[in-house]
């Protein structure tokens, strides 16, 4: 069964000016759209042919792993977002936030740090480890959590491809504004 790009539950001009029409059309439609056709073609005739992209991430390596992971950390960016979102969690991760940073204003701060200092193309995660606590991690390229037994909670990506068209070298710009589209009963519903 091949894998396909999934739909959008909002229009690509939703997000703006945040996240521009033209980011939203070259990201989700040309470089999301890549990593799934990529996929698709390097599986065929491998163990990974019907596999899951979870077995993916944690199993397979290269371009596959690669490729794998990027369909599945687009998937898991854009679905955190909606038009006119921010605001802040509420209910068992607003509670875990303060646990573990003091408070949302924390949290933030600290996730906007990981993202604006990750050196190169990559991720900053809200992660839940095994024990229910909450951490924050930077991952390069591809690289996403699952692979080590943690669950993803929130994800900022910092490829270039995510912002330079609307803000150019403006990476904490982007971060900044980030926190704006977020939709908050998705993300709260993952941890
Ligand atoms: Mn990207």
């Amino acid at each position: 069964m091949a894998f396909e790009l999934p739909k959008l539950t909002y229009s690509m001009d939703a997000l703006s000016p945040v996240i521009d029409k033209l980011t939203m059309e070259f990201h989700y439609g040309k470089h999301h759209q890549a990593y799934v056709n990529n996929l698709n073609n390097l599986v065929q005739g491998t163990k990974f042919e019907n596999a899951s992209l979870e077995t993916i991430i944690k199993e397979a390596d290269g371009g596959i792993f690669n490729n794998g992971a990027q369909v599945w950390n687009h998937t898991f960016y854009f679905s955190s977002f909606k038009p006119h979102g921010g605001g802040e969690p509420s209910g068992d991760l607003a509670k875990q936030i303060q646990k573990d940073f003091g408070s949302f204003a924390d949290l933030k701060e600290k996730f906007s740090k990981a993202a604006t200092t990750l050196f190169g193309s990559g991720w900053a995660w809200l992660i839940k480890k095994d024990d229910g606590k909450l951490d924050i991690v930077q991952e390069s390229n591809a690289g996403n959590p699952l692979k080590n037994g943690a669950t993803p909670i929130l994800t900022c990506d910092v490829w270039e491809h995510a912002y330079y068209l609307g803000y150019q070298n403006r990476r904490p710009d982007y971060v900044n504004g980030f926190w704006n589209i977020l939709d908050w009963d998705v993300i709260q519903s993952r941890y």
